[in-house]
């Protein structure tokens, strides 16, 4: 087996990786995404230094977006519309290829999460199931009928609006819609209504069960409209894993038994459930995007 390189290209931070899979992994970088210039060089010199010792067959990268993943665009592998500073509009697989003279796979960082998850991950035998990451974006994606997601351009499941919940007045922090799934429920969101980082709001605070109000909202629209066979929760605010049981049971309570699945109504601890590649999903979802490159 060829190897891999592999780059989860976050909002807020870069997570680079060379390997063929999860039992196979042989390097990991990570650095914090600051301007497109040198965080694509830092990408750069970690895939150089490695290539010294057994040269990359390939790279992938699963990024933040919105992207352009169809490889027939002119603009095939940029970020494009994205509201971080200096990020719209950047060339990234474009840059990372030439500098490294490599195939180079891309789609965003929930498509590239997915497929990690569907070669081997929490996902294996389905043929439609969602990833969804909350981390500093919230974002999905995910295979339909074999297939990854793409059409249009590819889904915005972050931007979908809710229903509020009762007790929350936070106007919400997307720069587009303000009160989007996103804007309610990312990290920022958390930070912004509770005025610290979610990472170190307490086990029982009020802000879970206002999160996982919206999680559920955005859960239901997602199953009603995709009928996903699981549904996978990543990205860093998902490492409160407390947060689960509050979401199922709270996805349940609003289906209230519409959805005559099993999987809903008996095993819905085996149907919403964190990644089973941990948090190396993503960038080994960027390797899985590799190894299409050299099929
Ligand atoms: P990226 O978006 O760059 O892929 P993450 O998925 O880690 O990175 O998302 C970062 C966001 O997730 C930040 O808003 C941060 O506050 C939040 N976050 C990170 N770790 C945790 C944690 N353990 N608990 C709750 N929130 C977290
Ligand atoms: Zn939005």
């Amino acid at each position: 087996m060829p190897l891999l390189g592999g780059i989860e290209a976050g909002g807020t931070k870069f997570v680079c990786a060379v390997g063929t899979g999860p039992d196979d992994f042989r390097a990991e970088t990570r650095f914090p995404t600051t301007t497109p210039e040198e965080t694509i060089n830092q990408a750069v010199a970690f895939f150089k230094e490695q290539a010294q010792k057994e040269p990359l067959a390939a790279i992938g990268i699963a990024s933040f977006g919105p992207v352009d993943p169809n490889p027939a665009s002119p603009t095939f592998g940029y970020i494009t519309t994205t509201p971080k500073p200096h990020w719209a509009q950047t060339d990234l697989a474009g840059a990372l290829g030439r500098a490294l003279g490599v195939p180079v796979g891309f789609d965003t960082d929930v498509n590239g999460a997915a497929l990690g998850e569907y070669r081997w991950g929490a996902a294996q035998g389905l043929d439609t199931f969602i990833y969804l990451t909350i981390g500093t974006g919230l974002g999905g994606g995910g295979l339909v009928n074999g297939r990854l997601m793409h059409g249009l351009i590819h889904p915005e499941m972050g931007h979908v609006r809710l229903p509020r919940h009762p007790d929350d007045p936070y106007p919400g922090a997307c720069p587009f819609h303000g009160d989007c799934l996103e804007g309610m429920a990312a990290g920022p969101a958390l930070q912004g209504r509770w005025g610290q980082r979610a990472e170190t709001l307490p086990l029982d605070h009020p802000a879970w069960e206002i999160e996982a109000h919206y999680l559920a909202y955005g859960l239901v629209n997602f199953i009603c409209t995709m009928s996903p066979q699981r549904i996978i929760l990543g990205g860093g605010v998902m490492e409160q894993a407390h947060l689960f049981p509050l979401v199922r049971r709270k996805t349940q309570e609003l289906l209230n038994g519409y959805v005559q699945s099993p999987e809903i109504i008996e095993r819905i601890d085996r149907y919403i459930v964190p990644p089973g590649l941990g948090n190396r999903a993503g960038v080994l979802g960027a390797i899985a995007l590799a190894g299409q490159e050299i099929k």
